[in-house]
């Protein structure tokens, strides 16, 4: 079977609605609520190996989950200025309890530093008890004006991973955003998820950071998805909770923070990046399924069917016994291609089909869901192949997701022209710039896209800015943005 990609990339939209959906992950816009979606079992499932991921990769490195509450009041959630500036047209309030007019209002966590420093304050006194990380993974709500879409912008954000940290000074600060880029980077390696990384331009960073670097990804549909930030605060947000530590030689200070997150969108762009017009291929490492057992049954005689359906369940029972996760397709109501069918939509990696040949044979057809390539084994050798298969499918999606990601990094020496390109093929494009916000925000408007901001090494470039004509200093990154 030939794999074509049509649907996929032009039809992205749809695509992904349709996925989400028939494949069974998630269940978008019928709930009443806007902006909201349901995990669906399998989904779920997917979801909760992403988190396990995640956590097992913080808790290795010193971070602790902790808990913290929904709810925000009113004037803690607005002590850090800028942050509220932010904020402020975003936030959820809640106002009445029952038919009573609350005293202080409440805000649905938008997220959590401002909560995190408040109790941090009652926590920690001293030098001593730092650096200190912590991190929870929650809801957070945020009122989006702009067209929600299921996993990627969402009022209720259901996997929020946002890690918090304390330092005595700016430079440990400063260190720790460089753990996070690196925590992160092996998370999105070993998921297959290729990234660019850039700092944010001083006019797009989070609200109240001195610095907000990001892993930035391209969509099927070219265009860009934000998947994880990291952020240095500095002091801002320990000066305005007036939360101070003791150093060393006694003197009080305020200590300096980072927060760091993903969400969701790790989720939507597992699901995306490896698709094909039958549906996505879920990266093996998190499938919830990795093999799907197809029994196919016999055209002549009942007698022979059944003893396929044995055979499927033995081999089946040998995947579990292996610890492989499987599951045996025994539905009589459904022919093997409308499972098929199914079972590509969920993105199973491997489909192992038995009939009456294999089972006369003691062998199994194993399908690959990434190239529809097979090879028949001998059960006697079925362990084996199948974790050969599934390490050689995982490096397949991995070369070719960084090969479609490099094949949407692309340097243009002007504006019209990154426009052109960004219009024709998305992507992200880098420019010559000079190192003024003013050309920065100029490029915004010229090539109507928006920037993403530039590499954390500087880049040399023989080209002069593409706005101001001034000798370049490195690239900027423009693209068009989820
Ligand atoms: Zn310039």
């Amino acid at each position: 079977m030939k794999v074509t990609r049509d649907k996929w990339s032009k039809n992205f939209s749809e695509w992904f609605d349709k996925v989400l959906y028939e494949g069974e992950f998630y269940d978008y816009g019928r709930y009443p609520v806007k902006g909201v979606g349901v995990w669906m079992p399998y989904g779920f499932r997917l979801r909760r190996n992403v988190i396990y991921f995640i956590r097992e990769l913080l808790d290795s490195t010193g971070h602790e989950e902790i808990l913290l509450p929904l709810l925000i009041p009113q004037e803690l959630l607005t002590r850090e200025t800028q942050h509220i500036k932010g904020f402020e047209s975003e936030v959820f309030w809640v106002t009445k309890g029952g038919s009573q007019d609350l005293d202080v209002k409440v805000s649905l966590r938008p997220t959590s530093e401002v909560a995190i420093t408040y109790m941090e304050s009652l926590w920690l006194n001293s030098y001593k008890q730092l650096p200190k990380k912590y991190y929870q993974i929650v809801s957070v709500f945020r009122y989006e004006t702009k067209a929600t879409r299921p996993m990627i912008r969402l009022r209720e954000i259901t996997t929020f991973k946002e890690a918090h940290t304390v330092h005595e000074t700016y430079d440990d600060a400063q260190r720790q955003v460089e753990e996070a880029i690196s925590i992160y980077s092996k998370f999105f390696d070993e998921l297959g998820i290729p990234y660019v990384i850039s700092e944010r331009p001083e006019w797009d960073r989070f609200a109240g950071a001195l610095h907000t670097f990001a892993f930035d990804t391209v969509m099927p549909d070219g265009k860009v998805i934000q998947i994880g930030t990291a952020h240095n605060l500095g002091q801002n947000f320990t000066k305005a909770l007036d939360f101070k530590i003791q150093r060393k030689d006694g003197s009080l200070c305020y200590p300096n923070q980072t927060s760091y997150g993903i969400s969701d969108r790790v989720i939507a762009v597992l699901i995306s990046i490896n698709g094909d017009d039958h549906g996505p291929v879920i990266f093996p490492k998190v499938s919830p399924l990795k093999v799907v057992v197809v029994p196919i049954p016999s055209k002549d005689t009942e007698e022979v069917t059944e003893k396929v359906m044995a055979y499927a369940k033995k081999v089946g029972n040998a995947l579990s016994e292996a610890g492989i996760e499987s599951v045996i397709d025994l539905d009589p109501e459904k022919t093997p291609g409308e499972k098929y069918y199914i079972w590509e939509l969920k993105g199973v990696p491997l489909r192992a089909e038995v009939g009456p040949k294999e089972l006369n044979n003691n062998t199994v057809l194993l399908k690959r869901r990434d190239t529809f390539q097979s090879k028949l084994v001998q059960f006697s050798d079925l362990i084996s192949a199948v974790n050969e298969m599934l390490n050689l499918i995982s490096k397949d999606l991995k070369y070719s997701a960084q090969k479609y990601l490099e094949e949407h990094v692309k340097y243009e020496r002007s504006a019209q022209e990154a426009k052109s390109r960004i219009s024709s093929s998305g992507g992200i494009v880098e420019l010559p710039w000079c190192g003024d916000n003013s050309c920065g925000m100029k490029l915004e408007e010229i090539v109507d896209a928006r920037v993403l901001g530039y590499p954390l090494k500087e880049k040399e470039v023989k080209d002069p800015c593409a706005v101001c004509g001034k000798t370049a200093k490195t690239v900027l990154r423009v693209a068009k943005t989820y």
